[in-house]
């Protein structure tokens, strides 16, 4: 995602980030430290979702995957290191729960693509699918 404070475009690795942790992770921006996947945020995901079990990261976001969407809330689910991850049985079953929920549009995505599988309560009567753009930074409240 985009960094401000780091001068950091989205979709570009930080500088920071050591290939196993960040750098500078007692001193980093306060947006890398209010960031939380949805696996740390809701204490019922199973442990075979946090993302470097699953491949998949869920995340709450502010804009969606792809520009020709509208701008609205998401969740969104990235492949991290493959869109084979997303035939797991439990990414499978995590993606049909946030739709069951239904409060919010959920996206699976992957650097490549992105698939809008439900329209939140406010999102217009047309599904996407689109090219995928680089996560910016979110804005909702951690
Ligand atoms: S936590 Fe922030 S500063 Fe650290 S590597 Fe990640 S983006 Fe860079």
């Amino acid at each position: 995602m985009e960094i401000e404070a780091l001068a950091k475009p989205a979709g570009i690795l930080c500088r920071h980030n050591t290939g196993t942790a960040c750098g500078i992770y007692l001193e980093r921006p306060e947006a890398c430290a209010r960031w939380h996947c949805l696996w740390r945020k809701i204490g019922a995901l199973p442990d075979e979702l946090r993302p470097d079990r699953s491949g998949v990261v869920f995340s709450l976001e502010s804009r969606p995957p792809i520009a020709e969407a509208p701008d609205e809330a998401c969740i969104v689910g990235r492949a991290v290191d493959g869109v084979h991850a997303f035939d797991r049985w439990e990414v499978a079953e995590a993606f049909a729960m946030f739709v069951r929920e239904g409060s919010l549009p959920v996206w699976k995505a992957s650097d490549r693509d992105a698939t809008m599988l439900n329209r939140g309560p406010k999102t217009p009567a047309r599904r996407h699918r689109g090219r995928a753009v680089p996560r910016r930074s979110p804005n909702l409240p951690g």
